[in-house]
């Protein structure tokens, strides 16, 4: 189903983890974001002595979760990828694999983004833009000359990303970041 907004939308299956050891599947969609607030008492429909509920399905995350979670878990990360765009949360997700995993997830938006470095072809490319990006204005002109325009990217790239770059190979290019 295509996408009707650009709003990042995941939806979870939240079930009694209870009666799932009881060989009886009970449990039902919800909005990512709200998973929290759902009850065992929501999911049977009357009051009940079942107390843990636990995300078994998952959909829309942008990769951000893999596997189960407690409903908690799943509504700070729907949260996170709510404030974030499409192009974004496909980073974020890299990102949180990578260097995301923490017990703290209310800055994780602001860390992602401090530690984002964009999209780039390659090391090579990024190298080249970074350089551009951090150079004196002065010497931007000279970025399309001698020897400017002779520096082989690559190169300089090794050395960049074995001094605190970090990319991740995606297709069609990678994602840089600069991990703290
Ligand atoms: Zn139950």
């Amino acid at each position: 189903m295509p996408a009707l907004s650009n709003t990042i939308r995941p939806t979870v299956w939240i079930g009694c983890l209870a009666c799932y050891n009881a060989g009886r599947l009970v449990g039902e969609w919800y909005d990512a974001d709200t998973a929290d607030l759902v009850t065992p008492e929501d999911l049977h429909g009357r009051p009940t002595q079942h107390e843990e509920l636990w995300v078994m399905d998952h959909e829309d995350f942008c990769g951000a979760l893999e596997g189960e979670c407690s409903p908690s878990e799943a509504a700070e990360i729907a949260e996170a990828l709510s404030e974030l765009t499409h192009d974004e949360a496909a980073a974020f997700s890299v990102w949180v694999r990578e260097w995301g995993e923490s017990d703290d997830r209310s800055g994780w938006v602001d860390r992602f983004r401090s530690e984002y470095r964009g999209f780039h072809q390659s090391e090579g490319h990024f190298a080249q833009d970074w350089a551009e990006d951090t150079c004196e204005s002065e010497d931007k002109a000279r970025m399309t000359t001698w020897p400017f325009n002779a520096i082989d990217w690559d190169y300089a790239a090794a050395e960049l990303f074995s001094g605190g770059f970090q990319s991740e190979e995606v297709s069609g290019g990678i994602h840089v970041f600069c991990p703290r």
